[in-house]
């Protein structure tokens, strides 16, 4: 079949690159040329990194784009005349006041719809998909705005998308669920021998309306955000009354009915979980303004900001303040195995360390230029920003600082070599915000240990 997927960023280029890959025909667009030129030219052999860093998607774009299933381009007027189907894949981040912003949405249903009107004599019915992430009755707006520029026949369906940064080619290619959100047959059938090649004896297709699908997305992204502040706020208890929640999850996990995503940290980040809850409470208060349901979810992202600098206070007292002190921190993605730092707890201490006068010293393995922009991006960060260094080695950013802080569980930081780390370091001292290391080998080496889920070790300063 041949299909368009307009925004090439996380989810379109992934998502392009699976649908290629099961025989279909797919042109990947994107706005930025820069991000054009980087695909084609990774494609040509010419470099050999990918705008984004997604386990596996390398090989997957290289060889379908050998196989001539999987070409990019700015060009949305071919593309879109092209396809039978078409996916916006484009970015929907939050407004100031929580709502999604829907200008590329918007943009990209009017250049589709123009561009339907340069077809052929026949032109082909076309189906257009919203795999953004959209608040409920976006697939109208959609609708609506392609009917402007258009006579042509087309449907728009809703579908989700639950890829998870890390594993995103996994995700894709086996899919946990296929949500497709419309009231027309024509248009269910066409995506079901779209998704065809994706079934599987555990994975079927769940048909529903737009608004159904288009509440899927927010409901499960609601649902996880609540259990890793639910998780959080228990292992904060559990650390307070010298209980080791770690110990306390095995026993909890043993129940079928408690989902297995819950892991003590720093919060979440991330381009979804924040800001989809943050649009769903939007949406709640327009349709449920005074009820105890949006206190509940408002809760959620409340728990979570203050979950991201919960080592704060215990390191100030720790320390007796921060000014003019240098701290290390390992890693600013907002898990391992991507490059993307929105939102992540990493990004959030290195602000909050400068801003109360700190130096930082950072090793990020592979979203260092990500952090960086996003940084520079922070008008009140500017006079601080000369405090600030990334280095390309783990060991050499805990030189000469008061301790170090742990972000996020990449498998580096799992067994670094412990004793050129306390030979480093000024004082033996970890802020583990992953609760990856183990407080008793903490304490045998020789460290002062904080984590979020367990009690405090002094293995140094007792
Ligand atoms: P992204 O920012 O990585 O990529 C979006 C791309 O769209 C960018 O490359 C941008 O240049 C391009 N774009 C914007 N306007 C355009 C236009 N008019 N024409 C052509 N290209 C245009 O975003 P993402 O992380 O891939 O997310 C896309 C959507 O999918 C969002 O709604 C997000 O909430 C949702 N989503 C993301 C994930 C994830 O893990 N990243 C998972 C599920 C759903």
């Amino acid at each position: 079949m041949k299909i368009a997927v307009i925004g090439t960023g996380y989810v379109g280029l992934v998502q392009g690159a699976a649908l290629a890959d099961v025989n279909h025909s797919v042109i990947c667009v994107d706005k930025i040329k820069e991000k054009i030129i980087h695909l084609n030219e990774f494609c040509e052999g010419k470099r050999n990194d990918l705008p984004i860093l997604e386990p596996d998607l390398p090989r997957l774009v290289k060889e379908n784009n050998d196989k001539k299933r999987l070409i990019f381009t700015t060009d949305i007027n071919q593309a879109v005349r092209e396809a039978k189907v078409i996916f916006i894949a484009v970015g929907t981040p939050s407004n100031e006041d929580g709502s999604a912003n829907l200008t590329h949405v918007k943009n990209v249903a009017q250049d589709i719809g123009r561009a339907m009107n340069y077809e052929s004599d026949s032109p082909i019915y076309k189906i257009i998909v919203t795999k953004s992430t959209v608040p409920p009755m976006t697939y109208r707006m959609v609708h609506d705005t392609i009917a402007k520029e258009t006579k042509n026949e087309f449907d728009i369906v809703s579908n989700p998308e639950f890829l998870a940064e890390g594993r995103a080619v996994k995700d894709c290619l086996r899919p946990s669920r296929i949500v497709i959100g419309t009231s027309n047959a024509k248009a269910a059938s066409i995506m079901e021998e779209l998704y065809e090649p994706f079934k599987s004896r555990e994975v079927s297709i769940l048909f529903m309306s737009n608004i159904d699908a288009e509440m899927v997305k927010y409901a499960s992204n609601t649902y996880l955000a609540a259990q890793v502040s639910l998780t959080n706020a228990m292992a904060n208890l559990s650390r307070e009354l010298g209980a080791d929640w770690r110990k306390v999850l095995e026993g909890v996990k043993k129940d079928i009915r408690v989902g297995r995503f819950v892991y003590p940290g720093l919060g979440f980040g991330g381009s979804c979980f924040p800001k989809d809850v943050r649009e769903l409470i939007h949406t709640m208060e327009q349709h449920r303004p005074d009820s105890d349901d949006l206190s509940y979810v408002k809760m959620i992202v409340r728990q979570n900001e203050a979950q991201k600098g919960m080592f704060l206070p215990r390191m100030e007292k720790y320390f007796s303040g921060f000014e003019g002190k240098k701290f290390a921190i390992w890693g600013t993605t907002f898990k391992p195995e991507t490059n993307d730092v929105r939102e992540s707890a990493g990004v959030h201490m290195i602000k909050e360390l400068l801003l109360k006068g700190a130096y930082v010293s950072v090793y990020e393995p592979s979203g260092s230029e990500q952090a960086m922009f996003t940084l520079s991006l922070d008008e009140k960060l500017k006079p601080h920003l000369s405090r600030l260094s990334f280095v390309s080695d783990m060991y050499e950013a805990v030189r000469n600082a008061e301790g170090l802080l742990i972000t996020v569980e990449w498998n580096d930081f799992r067994n670094p070599d412990f004793l050129q780390v306390k030979n480093l370091l000024k004082k033996p001292v970890i802020f583990d915000g992953k609760d990856i290391l183990n407080p008793r080998q903490m304490k045998e080496e020789g460290f002062d240990y904080f984590s979020v889920g367990r009690p405090d070790v002094l293995g140094y300063s007792q």
